[in-house]
C-alpha cells in the first residue's frame, strides 16, 4: 500500500479572481478523469485534489493519491491542463510550482537497524513496516524526473545495506597449490627500500622504482603478456588515463568507490594573463598559493583511472559486434590505476598508484566459460611453473551479491569473481595470516547492458581480470626473497640478469 499527500502552490502569471470559475470547473473535471487515467479497470484509485484555495495569483492545492497516479505526476498533469485552460480563456499560465510538503507512506520489508539519513527527506518515521517520509524542496523538474521513486528505492536499499553490514563475504576455496617452503620471512618492500631498489614517494602511497625493481615489474608484465594473454589471442589497446564521470556512472564506480577516486581539475583558461598573478605569487612567495589556484581550475568532472575496464567497455558503447569478432579479447597495460587507500596502505602491495594489466572479454556465456577455464589454465602455468608460488583460488562475493534480487548474476553459479591469493610469509603462519589477493577474474552481465554492447543475435556477457604487477611482485618476492640465486630458473630465464642499479654515496 502506498499513499501520497502533496501540498503545493501553483503560481500563475496573473491574478486568479477572474478565472475562478474556469479553475473550479477544470479541477472538478480533473478529479473525474485526468487524475484517474492509467488506473487499471476494476480498481478504484488514482489521484484526488482534496482541497484548494486561491490567494492572489497563487493556487494552493492538496492532492492525495495511491500508487497508480502518484500525486506528483497528478500535479504535473494538472499544471499542463490548467495552463492550457487558463491561457486560452484568461491569458494567465502557471509560472512556477512550489512544493510545500510532500508526505509519502509506503511499506518496507524490515525496519532499519539504525537511523536513516537521505537528501531531500526532511523527516522519516517508522510504524512497524510502514515508512512515512516527508520530502521537501523538490523542484518541478526533479518531480518529473523520477526523484521520488528513486528516493523510495534508495531507502529500501539503504535498509538492506544495514543488514549486510559486517556480514562475511562469501569465500569458497576452489584450488590450492599446497605448502611451499619460503626462502625467507621478511617484508620485501622494507628490504628493497634498504637496498635502494625502491624509493618511497614523492607523495603518499606511491613508489619510485629504481632499475632493479623496475626490471622485476617489467618481467611480471612480460610473463603475463607472453605466457597468458598472447597465447589466448588477446589484442592490446591503449586508453586514456582520465575517466569522465558519465562513464563511471554507467559502471557504478561513481556510487561504489567515490571515496577512493583521485579527481582531476582542468585549468579554467589557458590564457597566460589569467595566470599572471598566480605565477607572480609562486615566484615571490616561493610557495604554491593553493587558494588562488582553486579559483583558476574547474571543479572535477573526471578522475584518474581506477581500473582500466570501464573505458574499454565505453569504447564499444552502442556497437554491435560481428559474430566473427566474438569473443572480444582485449587488454590494456599502459595506464596506471590510482586509488586513495588511506589507512590501508602497505608496502608495494597496497599503494595509491599501481600498475596493472587488465584483460577484458566479451562474448556469449559459453564462450566466456570456456575462456575462464583457459585463463585459469594459463595463470596456473605461470604461478606453478614460472613463479613457483604458494597460492590458491577462491570464489568470492560480497554478502549482498549472495542474496536474491541483487545483481544479474543471481542463480548463475558459474559467473562471479575468483580471487587469486598468495601466502605472504612475513605476515606469519600460513593458516593464521591474511593472504594477498594478487589478482582476480570475473564474469558479469552488467557492463554489456550498461554500455548497450550487442551481438548479431546472441546474449552477451563480459568480464575482466586485474593483473596487479606490484601484487605479483610482492607475492613472488615475499616467498622467494631478493637474491636471484634463489629464484626459479624459469623465471630467471625470462627475466635475465637484474640491472646493476646505482651506487649512491
Ligand atoms: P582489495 O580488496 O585488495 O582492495 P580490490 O577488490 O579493490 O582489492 P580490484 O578492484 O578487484 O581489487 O582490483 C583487481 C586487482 O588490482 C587486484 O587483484 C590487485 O592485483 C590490484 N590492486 C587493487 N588495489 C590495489 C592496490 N591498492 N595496490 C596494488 N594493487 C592493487
Ligand atoms: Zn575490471
Ligand atoms: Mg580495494
Amino acid at each position: 500500500m502506498m499513499y501520497f499527500e502533496l501540498k503545493a502552490i501553483l503560481s500563475f502569471s496573473g491574478d486568479l479572481r477572474e478565472g475562478k470559475e474556469t479553475l473550479q470547473q477544470n479541477i472538478e473535471d480533473a478529479n473525474k478523469d485526468l487524475l484517474k487515467r492509467g488506473v487499471p479497470k476494476n480498481v478504484s484509485g488514482g489521484a484526488l485534489i482534496e482541497d484548494y484555495t486561491i490567494e492572489g495569483s497563487d493556487l494552493c492545492i492538496k492532492i492525495t493519491s495511491d500508487r497508480y497516479v502518484r500525486a506528483h505526476d497528478a500535479l504535473i498533469r494538472l499544471k499542463k491542463s490548467l495552463s492550457e485552460a487558463m491561457g486560452r480563456k484568461h491569458r494567465v499560465g502557471v509560472r512556477d510550482i512550489k512544493i510545500i510538503d510532500y508526505m509519502i507512506r509506503f511499506e518496507i520489508d524490515r525496519p532499519p537497524v539504525e537511523k536513516l539519513k537521505l537528501p531531500f527527506v526532511d523527516e522519516l518515521e517508522l510504524d512497524g513496516k510502514t515508512c512515512i517520509i516527508s520530502v521537501k524542496n523538490l523542484t518541478q523538474d526533479q518531480l518529473a524526473n523520477n526523484y521520488v521513486d528513486r528516493i523510495i528505492q534508495r531507502i529500501k536499499e539503504k535498509i538492506d545495506a544495514q543488514y549486510y553490514e559486517g556480514k562475511e563475504e562469501l569465500w569458497e576455496l576452489i584450488w590450492e597449490s599446497g605448502d611451499k617452503k619460503p626462502v625467507w620471512t621478511r617484508d620485501p618492500t622494507e628490504e628493497m627500500e634498504k637496498r635502494g631498489w625502491i624509493k618511497q614517494g614523492p607523495t603518499k602511497g606511491k613508489w619510485f622504482y629504481r632499475p632493479q625493481a623496475a626490471k622485476i615489474l617489467r618481467c611480471m608484465e612480460e610473463i603475463a603478456v607472453k605466457e597468458v594473454l598472447e597465447p589466448l589471442g588477446f589484442q592490446e589497446v591503449i586508453e586514456s588515463t582520465m575517466v569522465p564521470f558519465d562513464v563511471w556512472q554507467e559502471t557504478g564506480h561513481m556510487e561504489g568507490v567515490p571515496n577512493e577516486v583521485y579527481y582531476i581539475c582542468e585549468p579554467k583558461s589557458r590564457d597566460p594573463e589569467e595566470w599572471e598573478e598566480f605565477v607572480d605569487l609562486v615566484n615571490i612567495s616561493k610557495e604554491v598559493p593553493v587558494d588562488k589556484l582553486k579559483e583558476l581550475v574547474t571543479a572535477p568532472r573526471a578522475g584518474i583511472c581506477y581500473a582500466q575496464c570501464p573505458l574499454m567497455y565505453w569504447s564499444l558503447r552502442n556497437t554491435t559486434i560481428a559474430d566473427d569478432s566474438l569473443p572480444v579479447l582485449l587488454y590494456e597495460r599502459t595506464v596506471p590505476s590510482a586509488r586513495y587507500e588511506s589507512g590501508g596502505r602497505h608496502g608495494i602491495e597496497r599503494v595509491d598508484e599501481f600498475h596493472r594489466i587488465e584483460p577484458i572479454y566479451i562474448g556469449t556465456k559459453e564462450q566466456l566459460l570456456t575462456l575462464k577455464e583457459d585463463l585459469i589454465e594459463r595463470y596456473t602455468h605461470v604461478f606453478q611453473n614460472i613463479l613457483d608460488l604458494e597460492w590458491r583460488m577462491a570464489k568470492v562475493a560480497p554478502f549482498y551479491m549472495q542474496q536474491s534480487g541483487h545483481g544479474d548474476e543471481d542463480g548463475e553459479e558459474d559467473l562471479g569473481t575468483i580471487d587469486f591469493e598468495a601466502y605472504m610469509p612475513y605476515r606469519g603462519d600460513r593458516n593464521d595470516s591474511k593472504w594477498l589477493e594478487f589478482q582476480n577474474l570475473s564474469i558479469f552481465k552488467k557492463y554489456t547492458k550498461a554500455f548497450n554492447i550487442k551481438a548479431q543475435s546472441k546474449d552477451l556477457y563480459s568480464g575482466c581480470s586485474g593483473i596487479g604487477l606490484e601484487r605479483w611482485s610482492a607475492a613472488f618476492l615475499a616467498q622467494k626473497g631478493l637474491d636471484p640465486n634463489n629464484w626459479p630458473s624459469k623465471f630467471n630465464k625470462i627475466c635475465g640478469n637484474l640491472p646493476k642499479g646505482l651506487n649512491l654515496l
